[in-house]
């Protein structure tokens, strides 16, 4: 298996959940990663736990929905690390509501962080790994993005359209030796999950670590082989 020491990772949706598992996960291995997202107090902790961790920790708040603020962020990733090995686009939000109560702007929201964000980070990190003529990058979507549910209408779109994004990204730009994986999880305790939701399944769900482990098998699979398509359930619900 590949090693992961000295390699750069850039991970948005870093500062809760199954992105800062991931963002710890890769620390561990000896990755040097740049997190992004907006709570600036999130970061500030993860910076200090980074603190005794092989790899090296940059955060970034922002707003991976903002062209700009994204684009600089990774400008500046490669700036500091010199080089970008593996791109997580792991940052979303769901906002269930029934069609009929879903306003146009909590509808724009969900595309605009969970399909634009991915479309973006990707967008200004590919040049970076053309010119290397390798890279990683993983999609963090969901069985939601497979199989919809009621009330998941705009969450279940924006990760379908992950999905076919994530299959044609992989055929443009295999030709660079650039792998293409998509992560599938089902329900995850995290602070995604409001209210009742979880409540009474925690310890029937995946953890932010089974991701996390997850992510780093798949980059830790041979450069010539890419496990496309991962699809992650808990073994006994
Ligand atoms: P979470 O605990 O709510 O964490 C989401 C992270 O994304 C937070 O750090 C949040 O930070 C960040 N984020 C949200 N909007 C952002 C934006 N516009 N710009 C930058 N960062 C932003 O959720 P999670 O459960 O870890 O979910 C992570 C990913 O896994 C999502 O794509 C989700 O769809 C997917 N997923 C989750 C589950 C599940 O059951 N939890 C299952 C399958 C897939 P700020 O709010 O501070 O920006």
């Amino acid at each position: 298996m590949n090693t992961l020491q000295g390699s750069c990772a850039f991970v948005t949706g870093a500062g809760k959940g199954i992105g800062r598992a991931i963002t710890l996960a890769l620390l561990k291995e000896g990755v040097n990663v740049t997190g992004i997202s907006r709570t600036r107090t999130d970061l500030e902790s993860l910076s200090k736990e980074s603190g005794s961790l092989s790899g090296e920790f940059k955060a970034i708040p922002g707003d991976i929905s903002n062209e700009h603020v994204i684009k600089e962020s990774i400008e500046e990733a490669v700036n500091y690390f010199s080089r970008l090995d593996h791109l997580i686009n792991n940052a979303g939000i769901g906002i269930m509501k029934p069609v009929q109560e879903m306003s146009v702007e909590e509808w724009d929201l969900t595309m605009n962080i969970n399909t634009r964000g991915a479309f973006l980070a990707t967008r200004f990190a590919l040049p970076y790994m053309i010119r290397n003529n390798s890279g990683t990058i993983i999609n963090i979507a969901s069985i939601a993005g497979k199989r919809a549910f009621a009330g998941g209408a705009a969450y279940c779109a924006s990760k379908f359209a992950m999905m076919g994004f994530s299959e044609a990204l992989m055929f443009d730009v295999r030709k660079y030796n650039i792998r293409v994986i998509t992560i599938s999880p089902g329900t995850v305790a995290t602070q995604f999950h409001t209210g009742e939701a979880l409540k009474k399944d925690k310890d029937r769900v995946l953890t932010p670590e089974d991701c996390a482990e997850t992510v780093v098998y798949a980059l830790k699979l041979p450069q010539s082989a890419a496990a496309h398509e991962i699809e992650l359930r808990i073994t006994n619900p």
